[in-house]
């Protein structure tokens, strides 16, 4: 199975990423998918210990940016609610819009993460980004849209084959 597919590490939950955690993988700067990772995909704001995860990293120095293929105006209103930069329709799995937001924010690929739910967007585009990537598992993934939803069979399929199935660990 070709490295692009496989991500360098899987979490049950963006908040298993701790400050540990992130000091331990030496990362200091983390590029966030939004729907389905940080929320459910129909609700406008995150919850609690999502809001303090966010608000412990940022005040930690790490730095964070949303990057998204949702629309611009849907996106534009949820960083405004968790105060975060953002690059809307950013093309996944392109690596163009990591890539911009790596290079408007400065942030260094060898300490940076790419963190989302989809293998076939996130995984692949932080991969060719050349980032380190983290998959989470998605939250409430029926309520996305059914482009995206399209996309889960071959994901859990690959994830199989990868080995790493329904398991929350590759570490
Ligand atoms: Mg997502």
């Amino acid at each position: 199975m070709p490295r692009i597919f496989r991500p360098y590490h899987c979490v049950e939950t963006v908040t298993d990423l701790t400050l540990d955690r992130l000091r331990e993988l030496n990362l200091d700067a983390l590029l966030l998918d939004v729907d389905c990772t940080l929320k459910r995909y129909r609700d406008t704001g995150v919850s609690q210990e999502v809001g303090e995860w966010l608000g412990a990293l940022r005040q930690a120095g790490i730095g964070l940016c949303l990057v998204s293929n949702g629309r611009g105006r849907r996106i534009e209103q949820f960083a405004a609610s968790v105060d975060l930069p953002f690059v809307a329709k950013a093309c996944k799995p392109f690596p163009w819009g990591l890539k911009k937001a790596m290079r408007e924010h400065g942030f260094h690929r060898e300490r940076t993460a790419m963190v989302g739910d989809q293998l076939l967007a996130d995984i692949v585009a932080g991969n060719l980004a050349g980032l380190t990537t983290v998959l989470v598992r998605a939250v409430h993934p029926e309520e996305e849209q059914w482009f995206t939803r399209v996309k889960r069979p071959p994901e859990r399929w690959l994830l199989r084959v990868m080995g790493l199935g329904k398991s929350s660990s590759s570490d």
